[in-house]
């Protein structure tokens, strides 16, 4: 199938609007997900890999290599508990002889990521009519731009999708949904500038219902006089897309910039906190040293990651998967 052709399959799978393929198929889409991520992680990778190679270096396994792998794991921010957890896996592999030099350590590590991370691949159903997502994070994370990606996204799977603009802060969030609604063919619910977001929201939701919408997509403020504002803010939104809609919001995203480490995890539990949330999406890996962030997000908030932006360009948010994510930022002490 032609690159395309994959990345669509994967969409629909993400979705649940396809029938889930055949794990040979689904080998063959993990592989090209791979090169892709190998190509767009070099900055996370090169930041961890000259502790890496060192690890991963001919010789006896001694207790200086797992100190070695557990500083190299933190320093990329795969945080406290989740290095720990990984290293403990290893050295009990070693115990048990299934890893016996160090070169082994290398798809060692790449499995146990894999496996504390969930093999599965995540899912976003969108099988409720209108499926209501709402998408919340701090400014500049990647949330409009996220939002116009995923508009993109399902429409080209053939699903209709209305865009709620309720960051009604900032008018050149909405300006640019806008741009994204036309270019997708999405209907964009939108108010002027300071508008209540939670009426926005609703109308985005009530709108839908009435038009018999397949999804729904609010984005929403990240920023206001305080973080008590704005928090309580989104308690709002969350509340009154509620009202619009039975069991809705189905899905709460919170947008996580990689690059802010371990600053981001402070502010996923504050969003947390106040709305409930239902996955991560890790945007900018590509401009990261901190490669692990998304290993400690899932063990410390116990938060799914959904999706990955490995770049700007549309195609670079993609479908987040454990073991392509794992071999791409861990599996090599190579820089390249
Ligand atoms: P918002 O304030 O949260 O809505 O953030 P925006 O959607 O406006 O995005 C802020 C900037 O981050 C824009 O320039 C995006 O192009 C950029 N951006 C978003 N995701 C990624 C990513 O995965 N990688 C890179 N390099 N840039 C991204």
């Amino acid at each position: 199938m032609s690159d395309a052709g994959d990345d669509r399959a994967l969409w629909a799978e993400l979705f649940d609007i396809a029938v889930p393929p055949a794990e040979a198929e689904r080998e063959t889409r993990r592989r090209g997900l791979f090169s892709r991520f190998k190509e767009s992680l070099t900055k996370p990778r090169q930041a961890i890999s000259p502790q890496l190679a060192g690890v991963f270096a001919p010789g006896l396994i001694t207790r200086e290599t797992w100190d070695e792998l557990e500083e190299a794991l933190i320093g990329a921010d795969c945080g406290m508990d989740a290095s720990l957890a990984l290293v403990d896996a290893l050295r009990d592999a070693a115990q048990q002889g299934r890893i016996v030099n160090r070169s082994e350590i290398a798809a060692g590590l790449a499995n146990a990521v894999t496996l504390q991370m969930t093999p599965e691949p995540p899912r976003i159903p969108i099988g409720a009519k209108p499926t209501v997502i709402l998408v919340v994070g701090v400014n500049g994370s990647g949330k409009t731009t996220t939002v116009g990606k995923l508009a993109h996204r399902l429409s080209e799977l053939g699903q209709q999708v209305v865009i709620g603009a309720a960051d009604t802060f900032r008018a050149a969030a909405i300006d640019q949904l806008a741009i994204w609604a036309d270019r997708s063919g999405a209907q964009l619910v939108r108010q002027g500038p300071g508008a209540d977001p939670g009426a926005v929201a609703f109308d985005a939701v009530v709108s839908g219902s009435a038009r018999g919408a397949d999804v729904v997509l609010i984005d929403t403020a990240g920023r206001l006089q305080t973080q008590h504002n704005l928090m309580e803010e989104l308690r709002k939104v969350h509340a009154v897309v509620g009202k619009a809609a039975a069991d809705a919001p189905h899905e709460t995203l919170l947008v996580l910039d990689a690059t802010t480490g371990q600053n981001g995890l402070s502010q996923a539990r504050l969003f947390g906190e106040a709305v409930p949330l239902t996955g991560v999406i890790v945007t900018k890996l590509d401009g990261s040293a901190k490669g692990g962030i998304a290993v400690a997000i899932n063990r410390e908030l116990g938060l799914p990651v959904k999706l990955i932006g490995v770049g700007e360009k549309l195609e670079d948010l993609q479908p987040f998967d454990a073991a392509a994510y794992a071999q791409a930022i861990f599996a090599s002490g190579d820089a390249g």
